[in-house]
């Protein structure tokens, strides 16, 4: 991932651990059922809050039409049989909207949120015209060229989706930076303002269909957990900026990252919720042990 290193300044280093536990969450989205990948997650958080510490669990629901019940109900038949024990009540998402909504009205109070009327197809013409260059893709996909930025939110229609005017919000924080403990890329990484306006762009906070987006929500339901270490893959590894830059507008307190590694099928292939073959029920239903799925993933047995 060379983009990552004209991200950020780099310096490597890794924080200790807090003596009373980091607390940490696994927060799936209930769109299909668990395999290897999710159980390396869940481990990863379960292990990094230790027995000081404190491991949570939280249904990433808000995309209505793609999650379903029964596999929240999986979800924690798998956590369970991997001998995974959650503290306190699973935090449901959906149940958060409220907040969520709030947080986005205080940014739209400060004057960093515009509509945005354009499909997807429009953002796709609008990048292929040839004065644009070669469209840019970042951690939140086509970067936006920009055609409804300058439109008031008194202009706006229920439709339309919600963008983070990105240099705008730049402008009103100072220098961002953020700890990553994982082992891939551990240190303080500060982050350059001229890298997220040119490789994230104005980023949608509200879905059309959603009223909220994963970004937003993924920032709001950490700080309102008490999360303080965020685990979770790699991917998302450059994502992390446009949430340490939601963090310091809503002036909510820094996290820590760890990033680790992504499991992948023999061809190198990334493991995808379709992938039956690997999903935890079908090696639990062979005869696989908790104990066989660590081995499997690579991680020491159970501390
Ligand atoms: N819900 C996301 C997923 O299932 C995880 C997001 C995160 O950990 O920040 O991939």
């Amino acid at each position: 991932m060379p983009r990552l290193r004209s991200a950020v300044g780099w310096l490597p280093k890794r924080t200790p651990m807090p003596p009373e536990g980091a607390v940490t969450r696994f927060a799936p989205s209930p769109t299909g059922p668990l395999h290897l990948g999710h159980a390396y997650a869940a481990f990863i958080a379960a292990d990094r809050a230790g027995p000081q510490g404190r491991f949570l669990l939280r249904i990433e629901d808000i995309d209505r039409e793609r999650c379903r019940e029964s596999y929240i109900r999986a979800i924690m038949d798998d956590l369970t049989w991997l001998g995974l024990t959650w503290h306190g009540p699973v935090w449901r998402q959906s149940d958060h909207l409220g907040s969520h909504r709030a947080a986005l009205k205080q940014l739209m109070a400060q004057g960093l949120i515009y509509p945005c009327k354009c499909s997807r197809g429009d953002i796709r013409a609008a990048l292929s015209a040839p004065q644009e260059g070669a469209p840019v893709i970042g951690p939140d996909g086509f970067v936006y060229p920009g055609a409804c930025r300058g439109r008031s939110m008194a202009e706006a229609h229920a439709q339309d989706a919600l963008r983070l005017d990105m240099r705008r919000a730049l402008s009103r924080v100072g220098r961002l930076s953020f700890v990553e403990n994982g082992p891939l890329r551990a240190g303080l990484h500060v982050l350059d303002p001229d890298w997220m306006i040119a490789q994230i762009g104005d980023v949608v906070l509200s879905r059309r269909d959603m009223g909220t987006s994963y970004h937003l929500s993924v920032v709001l339901d950490d700080a309102a957990q008490g999360i303080t270490e965020v685990t979770r893959g790699v991917d998302l590894f450059e994502a992390t900026a446009i949430h340490v830059l939601l963090q310091a507008l809503l002036k909510l307190p820094p996290v820590t990252y760890w990033h680790h590694d992504l499991i992948r099928d023999e061809g190198g292939k990334r493991l995808a919720k379709r992938d039956d073959a690997r999903a935890l029920s079908t090696l639990r239903a062979e005869g696989a042990t908790p104990a066989d799925i660590r081995v499997s993933l690579g991680l020491p047995s159970a501390p």
